[in-house]
């Protein structure tokens, strides 16, 4: 019964011999991962309808602004996305992309995995050198004179207020990117440059409604670059796609991968 369910799975995917081969043959390739890709491991969106946090405004829960007016809070929400995150792992399209990233190495290709994803299971899957857009969740700084501060969800879960910097004093928050806060630099120059440099773009789980992560698939077409997204619903971007695979990332990946590896 198993075996029928996965055949019926793996035969809805043909994939052309002419993708594979790009796949197989590209030298520069570039991948944007967003919510979806972690929402099938079980971390939920950030707009979870049916969440205990539902009542509060994201901006909330998520801004300088909000953090200064009711800091606790703030830190008991991502206390709560960190204990999340604790609890779930990487899922087969985590894998498949630390297999690409390990083959375009051994070709001496270039891949960049660039997330806007902040729950470091990229990380926990395997995958190295991954361009974090949106900060991540595990890290905390000063809010105040931005120094790193060496809280670990792990080792104290229930900490219920913002640490304070051992140097100023001030409270400790979350290493996120915030609403009204720009990127952190180096990341997006990085990720803009992969994008307008590569042969193939990758737009996995992202709803490209979130600037500037929406543009570089964009940015990567227009440079010339093959854009396939994998996404189960249409996004803003999915009319400029030259591939769509039209299906989890966990289902997806695993199967192109499995086919460019197949010869
Ligand atoms: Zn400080």
């Amino acid at each position: 019964m198993n075996t029928l369910s996965h055949r019926a799975q793996t035969s809805e995917y043909r994939f052309s011999a002419e993708l594979l081969n790009t796949l197989r043959t590209a030298k520069r390739v570039a991948v944007l991962t967003g919510a979806g890709i972690s929402a099938e491991s079980g971390v939920a969106t950030f707009r979870d309808p049916n969440g205990l946090w539902s009542k509060f405004r994201p901006e909330e829960l998520a801004s300088m602004d909000g953090f200064l007016k009711n800091p606790n809070l703030v830190w008991e929400w991502y206390q709560a996305r960190r204990e999340v995150v604790d609890s779930v792992k990487p899922n087969p399209g985590h894998f498949s992309l630390v297999e690409m990233q390990k083959y375009y190495a051994a070709e001496g290709s270039e891949f960049t995995l660039i997330t806007q994803n902040v729950d470091r299971l990229h990380q926990a899957a395997g995958s190295q050198n991954v361009v974090e857009l949106h900060g991540n969740i595990i890290e905390n700084y000063c809010s105040r004179c931005k120094e790193p501060h060496e809280y670990v969800y792990a080792a104290n879960p229930a900490q219920k207020e913002p640490p304070r910097c051992a140097y100023c004093g001030g409270m400790v928050r979350p290493a996120v990117v915030w609403f009204g806060e720009m990127l952190p630099v180096d990341a997006l120059e990085t990720a803009s440059e992969a994008a307008s440099a590569c042969e193939v773009f990758f737009s996995i789980g992202t709803s490209a409604e979130v600037y500037p992560a929406a543009g570089l698939p964009l940015e990567a077409k227009r440079n010339g670059a093959l854009f396939i997204e994998v996404n189960p619903n249409e996004t803003a971007i999915s009319r400029y796609a030259d591939v769509r695979i039209s299906a989890p990332s966990g289902e997806a990946l695993p199967a192109l991968w499995e086919a460019v590896m197949k010869k």
